[in-house]
């Protein structure tokens, strides 16, 4: 099927009678009628609910419909992007491990990565996402576990040259596993370019309406890792924890979001609430709709920013002139999301009246959803870091992030013009 059928009806099928919408089992546990059934189902034997940490009928639902749009075998919801992130690369790296990301990604992830997963004994390198040959091939060693990159970036707008990336992990035996908030499977669909696992903030397009926090881990189900097995023991050797079981002869293609499920949702427990779960599926059914309205309205403004005075500079890969508007034609041919960035001339207090000054379009910490809303990452998101781990981040101190909603184009360039005046 085409993406816009799978956004309305992938995952679900309902049989003669049952409700036309997925509904919500807002049920903390599910029913037996025999011991030995639910026995079965904790050694793994049988597949069934039985605790909503764990597993719930929507989730699954939901959970399948963006499995079916990435192109994967599998997806599990997590409680919010950071846990999808966390939990993605903690599948397969633990003390001990090393691992490869590119600097230009998402604050929360910059901090993830750089602190929490030092902490934890995880050996992280960061290298910018336009590394030469030289610099990627060096950041290897012979502990790495994975690579790791934002299709686009966020704040920065930058289109990760997913294939050339997923060929330097391959290479090296491991995976590459990316982050698609931005572009969404309607725009950017990576494991057709060699990505192996797809995250999501669900929080931001998929949902759509900006009503709940959540997130994905897609498992691109090609991953050969048995042919690296020294490589992945939590994959390719017994789990104590389960009476012995090894997940990549068990479940074969699915053995990564398996394991992901079983053991990292059991003992971390990051569920998605079901009832956020039906939110996020009611959003998927408008994604294709959405996103391309998104890309039209940020294109109108981001050419007027373009032809403004007070304009010193904007980055949105729709954009012509934009020095990624050919990688985007190869990676995301129908747009890129709704999400540009730009800088004023002069100072920052010039470009702080600016925001103040403007009406329709609002300060939020939030991105990519209905409501257009704009935010200075230096002063915001991303005031943790250094200026220098800024400028590794790829975000500019004068940044603006504009996130184009779905109003009409001609309401927010007159908000935005009218400001610039201001
Ligand atoms: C927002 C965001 C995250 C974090 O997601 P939360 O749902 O806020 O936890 C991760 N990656 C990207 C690209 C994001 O935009």
């Amino acid at each position: 099927m085409k993406k816009g059928t799978e956004c309305v009806h992938a995952g679900y099928n309902p049989a003669n009678g049952e409700p036309r919408q997925m509904p919500v089992y807002q049920s903390t546990t599910f029913k037996y009628d025999s011991s030995d059934a639910m026995a079965k189902l904790f050694d793994l034997e049988a597949s069934g609910y039985f605790y909503t940490r764990l597993q719930n009928p929507t989730n699954d639902l939901v959970a399948a419909r963006i499995a079916a749009l990435e192109g994967g075998v599998g997806a599990c919801l997590t409680s919010s992007g950071q846990a999808a992130n966390f939990f993605a690369c903690f599948n397969i790296c633990e003390a001990g491990d090393h691992m490869i990301t590119t600097s230009n990604i998402y604050g929360g992830t910059y901090n993830l990565f750089g602190w929490t997963l030092r902490k934890m004994g995880i050996d992280v390198t960061f290298i910018d996402m336009e590394a030469d040959d030289a610099t990627l091939e060096a950041a290897f060693k012979p502990n790495t576990k994975l690579v790791f990159g934002e299709t686009l970036t966020n704040p920065g707008v930058r289109i990760l040259d997913i294939e050339r990336l997923a060929k330097a992990a391959h290479a090296h035996g491991v995976p590459l596993i990316v982050d698609n908030t931005f572009p969404t499977p309607v725009n950017c669909r990576p494991i057709e370019f060699g990505a192996d696992i797809v995250t999501h903030s669900t929080t931001k397009y998929m949902d759509g309406q900006g009503v709940a926090v959540g997130g994905v881990v897609v498992d691109s189900g090609k991953f050969d890792w048995m042919a690296h097995a020294d490589k992945f023991p939590g994959l390719c050797t017994p789990d104590a924890s389960y009476h012995g079981l090894v997940y990549a002869e068990k479940f074969g293609s699915a053995a990564y979001i398996t394991k992901l499920v079983t053991h990292l949702m059991r003992d971390l427990g990051s569920i998605q609430a079901p009832q956020n779960a039906f939110y996020l599926g009611l959003g998927l059914q408008t994604l294709h709709i959405r996103m391309q309205q998104h890309c039209a309205n940020a294109l109108a403004v981001a050419k007027f920013l373009e032809s403004c005075p007070e304009v010193a500079w904007i980055d949105y890969p729709g954009l012509e002139s934009d020095p990624m508007h050919a990688r985007m034609r190869k990676y995301m041919p129908g747009g890129s999301c709704g999400v540009m960035a730009f800088g004023l001339k002069g100072d920052r207090a010039r470009a702080e009246r600016f925001m103040d000054a403007l009406k329709l379009v609002t300060i939020e910490t939030h991105v990519a959803d209905c409501h257009s809303c704009i935010l200075h990452p230096a002063s915001h998101t991303h005031r943790q870091l250094s200026d220098e781990q800024l400028r590794e981040a790829g975000v500019r101190p004068d940044l603006m992030r504009l996130s184009i909603g779905l109003e009409d184009a001609e309401d927010l360039i007159a908000d935005l013009r009218q400001a610039l005046k201001a």
